[in-house]
């Protein structure tokens, strides 16, 4: 059997070189697709394939492990190292998947007797594109239609973790967020007294300016001469 060294964790890819990636934006696409049958189609532990389902290597498992293009996970037939040193074969099954608190899928499989788990979404999008990369770390395999176990290939994209945030809140999917920056809003509404960011000193709100709420008044107007300074500086030298 190959031995692989590649490791499937997320700074795997974010370390690999820049790639070219196009960013579309048919988020919308999706909108119909009824969220009780995407629950069903990862649940289904059947080995035969599903209506359209097709199968790849899971990029890093060649051989060991396949993904499909509806969300499923393969374990392919093997021999397998047990621990007296020697091996058993194993059966072709679907491997169960897990469902993290916040929605999202992963999957633990094994290897030469070690345990990992895979982020589900990530390992599909990048077996069906093993030619792309996280370009970066702000990148992220997001699911366009929100639906954070519904990893059918075409409802993933290679995306900005910023537009994925962006999208989130244009649908209202993170209501606690907002519920949290209006709870913040009201305290500090309250406040009497505050901190200096600058000198570190609590000081009456009345102290601050409304639009520089970090810097106490004395260190605002001393920061404004500083620039000034700084400003002048560089125009007579210049
Ligand atoms: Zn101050």
């Amino acid at each position: 059997m190959e031995v692989f060294s590649r490791t499937i964790t997320t700074k795997y890819y974010t370390k690999m070189k820049t790639s070219t990636n196009s960013i579309s934006s048919n988020e919308n696409k999706d909108q119909a697709f009824c969220q009780t049958s995407v629950m069903r189609w990862f649940t289904l532990t059947q080995l035969e394939d599903l209506e359209n389902e097709i199968w790849v290597d899971m990029i890093g498992f060649d051989g060991i492990y396949e993904v499909s293009n509806l969300g499923r996970i393969k374990s392919l037939l093997r021999y397998v190292r047990i621990r007296n040193g020697g091996q058993r074969l194993s059966k072709e099954n679907i491997r169960k998947q897990a469902i993290l608190p916040d929605g999202r899928l992963s999957c633990t499989i094994s290897y030469d007797g070690k345990l990992t788990t895979v982020n589900v979404s990530a390992i599909i999008y990048f077996s069906f594109n093993p030619k792309q990369f996280y370009p970066n770390s702000k990148f992220c395999v997001m699911h366009k239609n929100k639906i954070a176990s519904d990893n059918r290939l075409e409802n993933l994209i290679l995306e900005k973790v910023s537009n994925s945030h962006k999208l989130n809140f244009a649908k209202q999917l993170l209501p606690h967020l907002a519920e949290n920056n209006r709870k913040k809003q009201e305290q500090n509404a309250l406040r009497t007294h505050k901190t200096c960011r600058k000198c570190n000193v609590e000081k009456p709100v009345d102290d601050f300016h409304k639009s520089d709420g970090y810097k106490c008044k004395i260190c605002s107007a001393l920061y404004k001469k500083e620039l000034y300074l700084k400003k002048r500086v560089s125009q007579t030298s210049a």
